[in-house]
């Protein structure tokens, strides 16, 4: 059999964003908060205003109340685009919005909240607090994929002196300390979907592949043991013994793979820390934004929106039990 030898990995980039959207654009399109929130309208109601408390379309514009310019004739509540979404009860400016999704839609290896502090001119904390509701707006749904697939995991964390003690994973060898995410490239789609897991047992592992693939799906991973008796037609390549692709079958990880290298790689570069806690929602935006890459910018912002509703977070919730210190290195 002939395998190809790679000493380092070529990543494709396969995850690569479209197009990008400039800033002398972006400065175009949202001169003034009237006319971002106008847009916000737009892409939430592009058939017209809808009451977000009863749905009924009967909506009186142009209010006199100072946060909220429509008022719904069916269940007489008054709204705004702010109501019932990922923005809810936010003080912050529909301009100041709209640049905070542009920046997290454009950067593959996202927007630290330091740096979102500084280009919106708000506070740490609010920075951090938005850019939480934009990831909780990127929620992924459950996918079920039923092609070729590629299913690998990865490790993400910091040293295990530097953690808290209970921040700590009770395992040893490499991957001490370290969280867990699992994920599974789609080839025929190529889409992803990932998940922050307990532990790399083959029940936990296994669980993960059978809940995103049908039975039909041919899985591609590499020589870990966990995969063994995986109920899936299934095509392996041996890291260990350096083999990254075998051309005959076809058989390769190397874009689940190149997926872990933007990940990695924003953790390194970008956000130095994720909390456990919040683990899920950093790889929902990397999801999000990969399986989105191929809307042009604009598109990615208005599908942030029409994602985000529904999807309120409360700041008491979000800081619930998590270690304030911690997060706000993010
Ligand atoms: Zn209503």
């Amino acid at each position: 059999m002939a395998f190809i030898y790679r000493g380092q990995m070529n990543h494709e980039n396969v995850f690569d964003m479209s197009t990008q959207l400039s800033i002398l654009q972006l400065m175009d399109m949202f001169p003034d908060d009237e006319t971002a929130e106008r847009w916000f309208v737009s892409k939430r109601w592009p058939d017209g205003v809808c009451c977000p408390h009863c749905q009924s379309k009967n909506v009186q514009e142009k209010t006199t109340h100072p946060r909220m310019p429509f008022r719904c004739r069916t269940c007489r509540k008054f709204f705004s685009v702010k109501s019932n979404c990922f923005m809810e009860n936010s003080k912050i400016g529909y301009r100041a919005w709209a640049l905070a999704i542009y920046l997290m839609i454009s950067h593959v290896k996202g927007v630290s909240s330091l740096q979102l502090h500084k280009e919106l001119g708000v506070a740490q904390e609010t920075a951090w607090f938005m850019e939480h509701r934009i990831r909780n707006a990127w929620d992924a749904d459950s996918i079920k994929f039923s092609g070729e697939v590629e299913v690998d995991e990865c490790f993400i964390g910091g040293l295990e002196r530097n953690k808290h003690a209970n921040k700590r994973l009770r395992q040893g060898g490499g991957t001490a300390g370290k969280f867990v995410v699992v994920g599974v490239y789609d080839r025929d789609s190529r889409m992803v979907a990932a998940k922050v897991v307990e532990d790399t047992k083959s029940t936990t592992l296994q669980k993960f592949v059978t809940e995103h693939t049908t039975r039909e799906a041919i899985v591609n991973t590499d020589e870990a043991r966990a995969y063994w008796g995986l109920p899936r037609r299934r095509k392996v390549v041996d890291h260990q013994a350096k083999q990254y692709s075998i051309p005959e079958t076809g058989a390769t990880t190397n874009r689940i793979e190149s997926f872990w290298a933007i990940i990695k790689r924003a953790y390194k570069g970008t956000y130095h820390w994720m909390s456990g806690k919040h683990l899920q929602r950093y790889v929902d935006e990397f999801v999000w934004r990969a399986n989105n890459r191929e809307l042009d910018a604009e598109d990615r912002m208005a599908q942030t929106v029409r994602d985000g509703v529904g999807k309120r977070l409360r700041y008491k919730d979000l800081i619930a039990e998590a270690d304030k210190r911690l997060l706000c290195r993010a």
